[in-house]
């Protein structure tokens, strides 16, 4: 392959992506560590341009200036993936210290007594160390998806820059042999490289961006508990679970009593308080497998499997006094009432069908005075 062609290649593919990461980081301004990339792509084109150039620049332009912008721009890809990932940033003293270094190395071994295999051997142990560092941490990166290809391109990356350090520290490395032979590689791995980077980061921000909408629109933003539509989907598969295990299912409706007078007596902000109180005293008593929800204002919504009738209204009775007995700090010592309507049932035919019996028996505890828990088991279907 034709090596200044693939020259001009790298350097047009570098351009693009630095040009796309510039534009993420503009959308994404808050999130940290953009910045951070395309500062690693600008510096480390500069340095690449300069060792391309090296015929028209003098030594000290094109060997220790262009290595130590390359290693600069390989911390700063370092220090861009562990603030994009929450990590702590590097110190100062461990950058400063690789920098020197690599300005001292290259001027002692590149202009005073030029030795190719020392530079190379820097070169590798340099990449490996930063890059490997790189690829552990996007390799890690929770949930997988586009974050864990990242983690394997700087990995095959780390890999590929070790195997081209070993053949110039051991292989036969003049510098005509190492021009024939190994900038075409390197060329074509650096411009694969450039644009997959540019391509999967936005993709591991998209991804991320998916997964928050998603869980935003199950969750309560004030609890932070699942609404109904998260509800329901959690709630079919807790029944399909249960049909399959032969396990009775329960549904409770809880309807804290009076609140619009809690509301008017304490303020809303303090009603507030309390919705959320009384959604972690509710979580905090459900067994692994059992769900709440926030259902409406004030109204909540727990689905318990594999308790018998009197089991259910055993549990329903204990979270009504859970829920008034220790008084909420935002109500001033003064228990919050609640009323319960469950419906137990062995095989319901949906959860609408169980949600619809639980209501009615709320309605019944409210009639009956508040501050009750009122049962019915369905009827087995036909
Ligand atoms: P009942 O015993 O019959 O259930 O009386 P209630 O006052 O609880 O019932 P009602 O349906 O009349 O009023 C519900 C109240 O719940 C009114 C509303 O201000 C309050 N509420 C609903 N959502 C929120 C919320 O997010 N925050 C606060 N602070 N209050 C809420
Ligand atoms: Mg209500
Ligand atoms: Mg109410």
């Amino acid at each position: 392959m034709h090596t200044p062609t693939l020259s001009v290649a790298s350097a047009f593919a570098s351009g693009i992506a630095l040009l796309s990461l510039w534009l993420v980081q503009r959308v994404h301004r808050e999130r940290p560590g953009l910045r951070w990339f395309v500062a690693h792509l600008a510096v480390t084109l500069t340095g690449s341009l300069l060792i391309g150039m090296r015929a028209k620049l003098p030594a000290w332009a094109s060997i220790p200036l262009a290595n130590v912008l390359l290693a600069v721009g390989y911390l700063a890809l370092l220090e861009g993936t562990r603030r994009f990932m929450g990590r702590p940033p590097l110190s100062w003293a461990l950058v400063v210290g690789v920098t020197v270094t690599t300005g001292v190395l290259y001027v002692a071994f590149g202009v005073v007594w030029p030795t190719l295999w020392v530079r190379s051997a820097w070169h590798g142990l340099l990449v490996l160390s930063v890059y490997g560092q790189v690829a552990h941490v996007w390799l890690q990166a929770p949930g997988g998806g586009p974050a864990r290809w990242l983690g394997v391109l700087m990995a095959g990356h780390t890999a590929f820059h070790v195997y081209i350090g070993a053949v110039m520290v051991f292989g036969p490395a003049t510098e005509d042999w190492l021009a024939t032979n190994l900038a075409p590689q390197t060329l074509l791995e650096s411009i694969t490289m450039v644009l997959a980077f540019a391509i999967l980061v936005p993709q591991v921000l998209a991804a991320e961006l998916q997964g928050d909408l998603r869980r935003q629109a199950r969750r309560d933003p004030l609890t932070g508990l699942l609404n109904r539509r998260g509800f329901a989907e959690a709630a079919a598969r807790v029944l399909a679970r249960a049909r399959q295990d032969g396990a009775e299912v329960a549904l409770a409706m809880v309807d804290l009593d009076h609140f619009k007078a809690v509301n008017d007596r304490f303020g809303h902000p303090a009603g507030d308080q309390a919705l959320v109180a009384v959604a972690e005293r509710l979580e905090a008593n459900l067994r692994p497998g059992d769900l709440v929800a926030r259902f409406g204002g004030e109204e909540f919504v727990v689905l318990l499997s594999g308790l018998g009738a009197a089991g259910v209204a055993r549990f329903a009775e204990r979270l009504r006094d859970v829920l008034a007995a220790d008084p909420l700090a935002a109500l001033q010592g003064e228990p919050l009432r609640s009323s319960w309507g469950v419906a137990h049932a062995r095989d319901p035919q949906s959860i609408a069908v169980l949600i619809e019996a639980a209501d009615r028996h709320l309605y019944a505890a409210k009639r009956l005075g508040r501050d009750r828990v009122e049962t019915g088991t369905l009827p087995p279907l036909p």
